[in-house]
């Protein structure tokens, strides 16, 4: 379990040929050993290589094999004990009971995955049998199924080391569909990525799958993450961080000779809203449950609530005074990274100065205390000034929110209509409240991958009916979620077997149903045999 600081590249520990670097941590400002190498471009057409050779095998692996491999790499994940617990604090500055949170999240996540293929409902089976006397003229048989898409590149996040990032949701959902996946490591947290990924290849090695299935490779975005995104053997990105990034490899694979799908998550505000009998019932205690929230993790979350709106009264003034005697409490949090809490600073500064922002509330400073830290900070506007302002829009990434106080029902829903397509939107209700706002509902729904009630967005389950992703620039492509079951939906196409020879079918569309599938035959959904 020593971290080398090398490349995986097709089974094969590497030393990177770009040139060195080390890790920092947040909580002290300084560097980590050991010194870690980068990959060339030559190392990046290598890996992709090896995964577009190992893509067959693994698309046509068994699901049981395919289902084993997944729960080795949650098992060899958790062998990594303490020392990936203790790198990935150092690499953060994240306490460790969210590290080992994260950790079994990322396990969880890596065994519901085998379940799902198991179950096989992902393979979206169709049958339509041959109709040779069909007048006027005949029907043909025809079999649909997902088959996985091919190689797929994974930018790991900086905001969650473990759970999306080597191993982590976009790894587990491609791998689950059969695609092999090559990481763009995140600089933040390259040690963590080395273990986690000498946890894949061992698990890779005793599954017995081919090695090209699963490449680490470190190094910079614009070096390493543009060359695996524009590489004709790639099939699919997944990525998750911020609007530049992700629009930057937008562009290149919608440049390519033959244009990829980007599934990027990227920033939004996840708008709170407060309904004014719901604020009357209970300002204190959503204002401390809406603390804790903005400050989970430092506010590092794509989920963080970082919007409120609420008609002004005489509740959203308790609320707001609530608000700021908790959050003028909160001592300073240590950032993932400089750069983050250099765009944290700014951001704010930049909200606070526009016009009719107050700055209402701010947290404790560092206090001496060394590392990049950061102040929860609460801003309020007027509605008006807030509609006339698309810039107090933008996301401040990490514990800042900006509170809109509209004079009426007119301003709180033309301030929604302003807003771009979001994550999550949240509704605090008192009972039978909600359905007195429906239109105002139905416009955070239109806005929204999850609407909540009653809670807080952050925290995001991982299982069947999670949403996670949204309407542009939330994510690039609203119709799929990247957290939970669903997310395989992205490394999958359908294919359409016409007539083909039924000793040849894969297993999946046999007509005794080997696999004990439900599938739609002609029409009808069924586990039956044909
Ligand atoms: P980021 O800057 O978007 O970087 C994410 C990954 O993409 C990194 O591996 C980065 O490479 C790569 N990348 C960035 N720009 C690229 C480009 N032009 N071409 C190719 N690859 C590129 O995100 P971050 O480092 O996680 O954090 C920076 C900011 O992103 C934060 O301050 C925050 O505003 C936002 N963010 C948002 C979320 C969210 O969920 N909404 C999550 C995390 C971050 P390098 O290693 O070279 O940087």
């Amino acid at each position: 379990m020593t971290i080398t600081g090398k490349q995986l590249i097709d089974g094969d520990w590497v030393e990177g040929q770009a040139g060195n670097y080390q890790a920092v941590d947040p909580s002290t400002g300084e560097m980590l050993s050991p010194a870690l190498s980068k990959a060339s471009a030559e190392q990046v057409t290598r890996a992709v290589a090896a995964a577009e050779a190992a893509s067959g095998e693994f698309r046509r692996s068994s699901l049981e094999k395919r289902a084993g491999f997944l729960r080795a790499c949650a098992d060899e994940i958790m062998a990594l004990g303490d020392a990936l617990v203790e790198r990935a604090m150092a690499e953060t500055g994240l306490p460790r009971a969210r590290i080992e949170g994260e950790r079994g999240r990322t396990c969880g996540q890596l065994n519901l995955f085998a379940e799902t293929i198991l179950e096989g409902n992902y393979l979206d089976v169709r049958i339509d049998t041959a109709m040779p006397d069909r007048q006027p003229a005949p029907r043909p048989d025809l079999r649909y199924m997902n088959q996985a898409i091919g190689p797929v590149v994974v930018f790991g996040a900086s905001n969650f080391p473990l759970a999306f990032s080597v191993a982590g949701g976009d790894t587990a959902s491609a791998f689950a569909a059969g695609c092999p996946v090559l990481v763009k490591g995140h600089s933040s947290h390259p040690g963590t990525s080395e273990l986690v990924a000498q946890a894949i290849d061992r698990a890779v090695k005793s599954s017995g799958l081919p090695a090209g299935i699963f490449s680490l490779l470190m190094g910079s975005g614009r070096e390493v993450g543009a060359a695996l995104v524009v590489a004709p053997g790639v099939m699919a990105v997944g990525f998750t961080g911020s609007f530049a990034g992700g629009m930057a490899l937008v562009k290149l694979a919608s440049e390519r000779k033959e244009p990829i799908p980007v599934f990027a998550e990227m920033g939004c505000v996840n708008p709170v809203v407060l309904l004014p009998e719901a604020l009357k019932a209970d300002a204190q205690s959503i204002a401390e449950a809406f603390v804790a929230s903005l400050n989970m993790g430092v506010g590092q979350f794509c989920t963080n609530p970082g919007l409120v709106l609420a008609i002004e009264n005489e509740a959203l003034n308790s609320f707001i005074d609530s608000v700021t005697q908790v959050l003028e409490k909160q001592p300073a949090g240590v950032m993932l990274n400089e750069g983050i809490q250099q765009a944290y600073t700014q951001g704010v500064a930049s909200i606070a100065g526009q016009p009719g922002v107050n700055q209402k509330a701010v947290g404790e400073d560092q206090k001496g205390k060394p590392g990049f830290c950061c102040q929860s900070t609460l801003l309020t506007v007027s509605a008006g000034d807030f509609i006339a302002n698309p810039e107090l829009t933008e996301e401040m990434f990490g514990p800042a929110a900006l509170l809109v106080k509209c004079r009426d029902l007119d301003e709180l829903s033309a301030s929604i209509e302003g807003l771009r397509g979001q994550l999550t939107a949240t509704i605090h209700s008192a009972p039978g409240e909600m359905a007195e706002y429906e239109e105002l509902v139905d416009l955070l729904t239109q806005r929204a991958g999850r609407l909540l009630v009653n809670g807080f967005p952050t925290g995001v389950e991982v299982c069947h009916a999670m949403v996670h992703g949204g309407p542009f620039p939330a994510s690039t492509d609203a119709r799929f979620t990247s957290v939970g079951t669903a997310a395989i939906e992205r490394f999958v196409r359908p294919v359409c077997l016409q007539n083909y020879p039924k000793e040849l079918l894969p297993d999946a569309l046999q007509d005794s149903n080997p696999l004990n599938l439900w599938r739609l035959h002609n029409g009808k959904r069924s586990q039956d045999a044909l």
